[in-house]
């Protein structure tokens, strides 16, 4: 994969002619397209009958490809059973609380912890991988598609006897004994005393209704599940083919699954990104911080996007805990930006992007979930602009190889504080953890600074601001390490009811060590009605923020220092004068805790004082900020690539300074720009990339 990016498209020419196929291939060569991804929904045609299995097509596509100079990453196709298997296996189906089992007919009708299925797999991979591992057009295997429960499944669990059983033994495992976790869950209450782990049932939305331990274990016992699966496929392909990546492609920030440890075998990480799905507007900051997250969840910070927007997304049913609801068809990518939404994921680290998908398809579903071309295949507006930023890629693609983003500052995501405060407790608060989780990665985002969106058994060392959002659920390891990070000079910002609960999702009193991190013990707090904001007044001797009023809402703790400085007191109620956000020395570094839920501006703005408090440089220097441009760096050695993105429908002025440069240069023109102050007219959703030393 190195030397040039892969740029391909997903491609399904089992669904269209022979001719049609020979026409996408002199297209496919037009456009400069180096890479599809093929046959990821074909079970039914690799294997149409149980045990007969035909390659042979495959075999010929494969070839076709490999003489157009175009190499193949191919699916396992275990996200869409065929029908025989389902009638022939039914217990594959995932069933629901009541014990009622899916019917088949969309996709995604297994589940992986039914042990027919892993062996179906098992066979399936096995056959796929042995067929092609000496194909030299083949680079690399993508298992299944999105893993996750859902579509055929309602409310996205599964409650077959096969994960019943394995969620006691996962918890046998983890606690040994059944005295051992009745201790650690607290099943006193309501008499939930256990005396064996087979008594155990796992529990159901509204999780609120059950043992806070016991959900949460079930959260985390579902997204192993996934983990454990996508291992399974990953340990066949790379014990028959070794030879060749394996990845899996992931669905952007999707909240059921630690993608982190979906991610942590595999060679190279991968992720569908598309912005404009159901949504007239999207924020590319939220695109960003997929990038962000996705390079982090690499275990070698490499991955591709496997399937980016091409065109209007299709209209979407689905079924969520309200009820049934549908995506509107999607609003078309303006001119413009879909060759912006490829800079921005080279921006952020992208080997490679693929488009889903080639050519927009007639039949079956997603009809109207468009690709490079439209029905009719005739290349318009989207071809000549994915050709566009295709051509410019090849002719910059050496002078981005080898360069990556180096992040200074981070922003931890804790799947189980997510899932402890979004899921278990959904409602429960005006503010959630995602949306906290946004804010904090814009505030550095907005600043103009690398960011790297990271899981809590990270080390921290490189990284001298961490933002530890709505850190609800941490256990003791985390707080160990981030201890140690702060101790040796960095600084961690925390916001409101940070360390709330344990590893068991049990409320927390009385950590000494918590204590000495963050200089506090909280005294009171409350949640803020609806309509009641609270006054935040920092002090004129804060290093931060000195003698500003700003305003907080949705929740308000105040805090009893122990070795904390104040640096702001709150006004409202009767908590008026405490401390609502106070700075902590610990070590070198400090812990700076906010009492309050910040509006992004004030959140933005405090995050930038620490920056500079902390001599972490911006990428570019700017006197009229203009919130609608993305500044965004890969470095190598000396060097470094900014890619400035007008991420505006109307055209900008890009204005900026950069300091301590001596030669900059236009990569896409080639020409040479007089360092120091610069200006640049960006069109609308236009990119610019300056290469400076
Ligand atoms: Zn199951």
């Amino acid at each position: 994969m190195r030397g040039v990016l892969l740029l391909g498209a997903a491609h399904y020419p089992e669904l269209w002619t022979s001719e049609v196929f020979a026409k996408d291939l002199e297209l496919m060569k037009r456009i400069g397209l180096n890479v599809v991804r093929v046959a990821e929904f074909t079970w039914s045609l690799l294997e149409p009958i149980e045990g007969r299995y035909d390659f042979v097509w495959l075999h010929e596509l494969v070839d076709s490809y490999g003489r157009n100079g175009i190499r193949v990453v191919l699916g396992t196709p275990t996200a869409t059973p065929p029908p025989w298997l389902v009638k022939k296996y039914p217990d594959v189906l995932p069933v629901d609380f009541n014990g009622v089992p899916a019917r088949y007919g969309v996709r995604r009708e297994y589940c992986p912890n039914n042990p027919v299925y892993r062996t179906l797999t098992e066979r399936i991979v096995r056959r796929l991988a042995s067929e092609f591992r000496d194909d030299g057009n083949v680079i690399g295997f993508q298992i299944d598609n999105e893993v996750h429960w859902g579509e055929a499944s309602s409310w996205r669990y599964c409650y077959c006897p096969y994960c019943i059983a394995r969620f006691r033994e996962y918890l046998r495992a983890r606690y040994g004994d059944i005295d051992t976790l009745n201790k650690a869950m607290g099943t006193l209450v309501w008499s939930h005393r256990f005396t064996d782990f087979d008594e155990i049932t796992p529990p159901k939305p509204p999780f609120d209704l059950y043992n806070r331990s016991l959900t949460i274990e079930w959260l985390r016992f579902r997204s192993l599940s996934w983990v454990e699966y996508v291992r399974f496929q990953a340990s066949i392909l790379k014990e028959v083919a070794p030879d060749k990546f394996v990845t899996t492609n992931l669905m952007g920030l999707y909240p059921e699954i630690d993608y982190y440890e979906l991610c942590r075998d595999l060679d190279v990480c991968s992720t569908d990104v598309y912005p404009k799905f159901g949504a007239d507007t999207y924020d590319p900051a939220f695109i960003a911080l997929i990038y962000d997250a996705t390079r982090n969840m690499s275990r070698n910070r490499r991955f591709i996007v496997m399937e980016l927007q091409a065109g209007a997304t299709d209209g979407y049913g689905y079924v969520s805990p309200e009820g049934i609801g549908v995506f509107k068809l999607g609003v078309s990518p303006e001119p413009g930006e879909i060759r912006k939404w490829v800079y921005q994921a080279v921006a952020h680290g992208a080997e490679g992007v693929l488009f889903w998908n080639w050519r927009t398809n007639c039949i079956g579903k997603e009809q109207f979930w468009h690709g490079i071309l439209d029905h009719d295949g005739i290349p318009r507006r989207r071809f000549n602009e994915v050709e566009k930023v295709f051509s410019e890629l090849y002719r910059i693609g050496k002078a981005v190889d080898g360069t990556s983003v180096e992040a200074k500052t981070a922003v931890l995501l804790s799947y189980d504080s997510l899932w402890a405060a979004d899921v278990i407790e959904r409602g429960y608060y005006s503010h959630s953890y995602v949306g906290e989780l946004i804010k904090a990665y814009k505030a550095l985002w907005l600043n103009r600074v690398e960011v790297d969106v990271i899981p809590p058994n990270s080390t921290f060392e490189s990284y001298g601001v961490i933002v530890a959002p709505f850190l609800y659920l941490a256990d003791g390891g985390l707080v160990d390490r981030l201890r140690e990070f702060v101790y040796r000079g960095g600084v961690l910002l925390l916001t409101p009811r940070a360390f709330t609960k344990d590893e068991y999702n049990r409320v927390r009193i009385d950590d000494t060590k918590i204590q000495e991190l963050t200089g506090v013990k909280i005294k009171e707090y409350t949640r803020l009605p609806a309509d009641s904001e609270a006054l935040v007044k920092f002090t004129e001797w804060s290093p931060i923020m000195h003698g500003m009023t700003v305003r907080g809402s949705s929740w308000l703790e105040v805090y009893e220092p122990v070795t904390a400085n104040p640096i702001a007191y709150t006004k409202w109620s009767w908590l008026s004068d405490e401390p609502i956000v106070t700075l902590n020395t610990y070590g070198k570094g400090e812990t700076i805790a906010i009492g309050t839920v910040l509006p992004q501006d004030v959140l933005t703005n405090l995050v930038k004082e620490i920056l500079v408090f902390k001599n972490i440089a911006p990428i570019i220097h700017e006197d009229d900020y203009d919130p609608s441009i993305e500044y965004y760096a890969r470095v190598m050695g000396t060097g470094k690539l900014i890619f400035i993105i007008n991420h505006g429908a109307t055209d900008r002025k890009a204005k900026f300074e950069l300091k301590n440069i001596t030669e900059v240069t236009d990569l896409l023109t080639d020409k040479k720009i007089e360092p120091g102050k610069i200006e640049l007219p960006l069109r609308a959703h236009d990119v610019k990339i300056l290469s400076v030393k």
